[in-house]
């Protein structure tokens, strides 16, 4: 099975080290640490990689911006097309890179295809881009004066990428950073080294193909070193950084301190309200792909459910019912019937039974879920499974409510008031992703409103996880501030310029001053 997805993608299945270092000009290498690919289901090895040294890493990133000052120069449609070619040769492996994010990450094959789905979604937005990307002109103060605001290229883009998306997070901002004339250096998690290296191949040989020097995508597989020398490199424009609120906090003010431009996309602590007027059958159906989907590992995975007093008989048995039936459904990710598949890491699993305890510690219920899991085969017992948790901790003041466990545990507290509920709601440090079920207009305005959530993204009958690509992504507070993807994520990644032309000979000046 392993070998089966491997070779579909291009990969060594000999226990050949794969090298996971790319800088153009066709050569692949690495001479860094040599790190393993496990896989999250079974816990066997999928591949010893070769990742770079911080050496190689300061290296890709002054080819990558040799390689801007000739791409820079390269016509926004042309690049468009370049685009297209990416995302049609993506598309054409797209069940195959799909199997090997299920098999290296962990998710089930069809969110696995669905993430290589939002790679070609953002393409085909980017290609669009390509020509559409436009400044402004302003009517100045000053007679005979125009006003440009004038986009270009910022340069090199730096993309640190987490492993929950290891393919759909470097996609947001590489097809982006193609359509606005950027070279990208990215560095994968350490934990998903393979799926960024089939995907690199793919956009390389497309690269390479039209004349385009590969190190515009360049890519460095490796741990921490490889991650420092990226933060702290000048000649890096731009961090795009997505991952956990400690590392992105270290991030974030490394690039600050050196003046660089840093755009963080950290974790969540994603509610769902259930208001009285809910429609509960769409509710519970919803709630439980949006927390226990992904096997809780998405940044917009909901992890806190405050449902109102005088509805919490009625759903929260059936709730539990539901999450009972999903039990049976853990597994390997491979297999078309399952609907939860692995954590990722050995450490997950620990950080999920830790939470457990805290929770029994405080005085609090685990209403279903944690036991340990034992009806895999012997194969998926060496897998970092775990059973999806409801728990209700001791009050809605509990410490727990205020931390992200990235793992299937959803804490669930009791309201009276929707205001009270909205008040627990935006008091935790994150502020990413959010939803409430309703079918009151009064309930909704609030809650879309300044008096209601205070996230980053703001739905309403909807899961909290799952967005699509037209609309702004990204969350408030410490979860970083930053945006990806919609119509306006391409601003960032560019050098803006405000020109004023002045086409007489007179010499105004601005706000009437006077110098004569
Ligand atoms: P992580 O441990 O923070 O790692 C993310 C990436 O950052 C990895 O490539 C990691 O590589 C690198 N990194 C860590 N410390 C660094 C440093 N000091 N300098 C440079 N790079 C550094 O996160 P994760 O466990 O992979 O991912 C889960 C987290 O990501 C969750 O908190 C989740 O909510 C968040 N996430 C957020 C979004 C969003 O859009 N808001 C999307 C996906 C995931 P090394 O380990 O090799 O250093």
């Amino acid at each position: 099975r392993v070998e089966k997805v491997l070779s579909t993608v291009g990969l060594p299945t000999e226990g050949e080290v794969v090298k996971g270092v790319y800088m153009g000009a066709g050569t692949w290498g690495g001479s860094g640490e040599i790190i393993e690919s496990i896989c999250p289901s079974t816990g066997e090895v999928l591949a010893k990689v070769a990742t770079a040294t911080a050496a190689e890493t300061t290296e890709a990133i002054k080819r990558a911006r040799a390689a801007f000052k000739t791409f820079r120069k390269v016509p926004g449609p042309k690049r468009g097309e370049i685009i297209r070619q990416v995302r049609n040769a993506i598309a054409e492996h797209k069940s195959a890179l799909g199997a090997l994010v299920s098999l290296e990450m962990g998710k089930i094959l069809t969110e696995g295809e669905g993430e290589i789905q939002e790679y070609i979604d953002i393409c085909d937005y980017a290609v669009g881009l390509s020509r559409s990307a436009a400044g402004r002109v302003l009517k100045s103060e000053r007679p005979g004066h125009q006003i440009f605001e004038v986009a270009n290229p910022l340069g090199v883009v730096g993309i640190i990428t987490a492993f929950n998306f290891p393919v759909a997070v470097c996609g947001w901002n590489f097809a982006i950073c193609l359509a606005v004339g950027n070279a990208t250096v990215w560095k994968p998690s350490p934990t998903t080294p393979l799926c960024a290296i089939a995907v690199t191949r793919i956009v390389a040989e497309v690269l390479e193909k039209n004349g385009i020097d590969g190190a515009i995508a360049s890519l460095v597989c490796g741990g921490v070193e490889v991650g420092e020398t990226l933060v702290s490199d000048k000649g890096v424009d731009l961090v795009s950084f997505t991952g956990s609120e400690r590392a992105g906090q270290i991030v974030g003010t490394k690039v600050q301190q050196r003046f660089g431009k840093v755009l963080l996309e950290l974790g969540g602590n994603n509610c769902a309200i259930v208001t009285p007027s809910a429609n509960l059958d769409l509710a519970l159906r919803t709630l439980l792909f949006s927390a226990a989907g992904t096997a809780g590992q998405r940044c917009t995975t909901t992890r806190r459910l405050f449902l109102h007093r005088s509805i919490e008989s009625k759903f929260l048995p059936a709730f539990i019912k539901a999450y009972e039936n999903l039990q049976n459904r853990v597994g390997d990710p491979l297999e078309a019937s399952t609907l939860i598949g692995p954590l990722h890491t050995p450490a997950a699993k620990d950080a999920f039974y830790k939470a457990l305890e805290a929770v029994k510690k405080e005085g609090g219920e685990v209403l279903v879920g944690g036991q340990p899991y034992t009806h895999g085969s012997d194969a998926l017992k060496k897998g970092y499974y775990v059973l999806p948790a409801v728990v209700k901790p001791v009050s809605p003041q509990s410490p727990l409510f205020q931390v992200e466990t990235f793992a299937p545990f959803l804490s669930v507290a009791i309201y009276d008031d929707l205001d009270q509920a909205i008040e627990w709601h935006n008091n935790v440090p994150q502020g990413l992703s959010s939803t409430i079920f309703t079918t009151d207009m009064r309930e909704m305005g609030k809650w879309i409103s300044e008096e209601g959530s205070d996230c980053g993204i703001v739905n309403v009958n909807v899961a909290t996880s799952g967005a699509e690509i037209g609309a702004a992504f990204g969350g408030n507070k410490s979860t970083g501030w930053g945006r990806e993807s919609g119509g306006d994520a391409w601003k960032q990644y560019v050098r803006w310029a405000s020109c004023t032309i002045n086409f007489t000979d007179d010499a105004p000046l601005a706000q009437g001053v006077s110098f004569e």
